[in-house]
């Protein structure tokens, strides 16, 4: 019969490799997108900084968060987004295939089905596409250093891509001599280059430009429904200062969120 048939054929299902994650650790999913330095050139991104783009892949993230409770919170910075789950999950047994392509599936398709509500006019011209790639770290510490490694990442790439841009677009040199120019320099001496030559502080800067995105989730106590909502919030705060990880110690627990009076944006990220 058909079903003696396909029970013949279903060993090959015992080819799957078990890929459950380790319990009681720290699972976090980065994704980055694939050769994004022609595809920001391809679709006109301003430079150093396009803040549709931005936007976009904040909103991708959102989508992610919002589906997938799983995920405690999220950052992201330029192409990339790394996602951190709650540490005792049981999504899809902790599979680590599942989880990955599920995020990174959830992502893609989000930043494309949006692109119009962020880019309007700017066509997408083809699909973009996302690597991801699934990281394990057994305590807090490796994982506020993982944040803290990001973040930092942000500030190096986004004060030298801002200093170059600045003297391209603004200082008329070319591509080619402001690399020249920027070599060998210390972030003190592009902070330099930017205040004396074009009157630029960098502090001024966007927050969202110099730190990227944490995207949280918060318990907000709705006056109107006289309950409380969960909400998902982005900020941009500084997670290289000890003081924000004292100030968010209920983060990284496992607790009810924090429930604060919060008049930022919702969910319109
Ligand atoms: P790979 O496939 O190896 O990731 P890549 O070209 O995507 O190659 P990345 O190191 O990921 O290289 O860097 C992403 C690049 O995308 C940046 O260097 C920048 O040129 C561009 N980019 C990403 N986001 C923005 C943005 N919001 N505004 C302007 N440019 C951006
Ligand atoms: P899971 O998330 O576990 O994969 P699922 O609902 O996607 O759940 P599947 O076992 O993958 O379950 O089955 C896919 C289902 O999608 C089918 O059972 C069918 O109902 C529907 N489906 C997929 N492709 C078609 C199609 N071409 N025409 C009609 N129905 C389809
Ligand atoms: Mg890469
Ligand atoms: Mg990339
Ligand atoms: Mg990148
Ligand atoms: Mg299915």
């Amino acid at each position: 019969s058909q079903k003696m048939a396909k029970s013949s054929f279903e060993y090959v299902k015992k080819f799957e490799v078990d890929d459950s994650l380790l319990p009681n650790t720290w699972i976090v999913v980065r994704l980055d997108g694939k050769c994004f330095h022609k595809f920001s050139e391809e679709h006109n991104f301003s430079k150093p900084n396009d803040l549709r783009a931005l936007r976009l892949m904040n909103y991708a993230a959102f989508t992610v968060l919002r589906e997938f409770n799983d995920v405690l919170l999220a950052f992201g910075q330029s192409d990339e987004y790394s996602f951190v789950f709650k540490k005792p999950t049981t999504l899809y047994k902790r599979r680590a295939a599942k989880l990955l392509t599920t995020i990174n599936s959830k992502f893609s398709s989000s930043y494309v089905f949006y692109w119009k509500k962020f880019f309007g006019e700017e066509p997408l011209k083809y699909p973009p596409t996302f690597d991801g790639r699934v990281v394990l770290y057994p305590s807090d510490e490796n994982l506020i250093d993982y944040m803290k490694w990001r973040q930092a990442d942000v500030h190096i790439n986004n004060l030298y891509n801002t200093t170059f841009w600045t003297l391209v677009l603004q200082g008329n040199l070319t591509p080619a001599q402001a690399e020249k120019r920027l070599c060998g320099t210390v972030s003190a001496d592009k902070n330099e280059i930017l205040f004396q030559e074009f009157k630029i502080n960098y502090n001024s800067e966007p927050e969202i430009c110099k730190r990227g995105t944490l995207l949280i989730r918060k318990s907000i106590f709705n006056k109107n429904l006289d309950k409380n909502s969960n909400i998902i919030v982005d900020t941009h705060d500084d997670m290289l200062k000890d003081r924000f990880w004292k100030e968010h110690s209920s983060l990284l627990l496992n607790r009810s969120k924090e429930t604060l009076m919060y008049d930022g944006p919702v969910t319109d990220i």
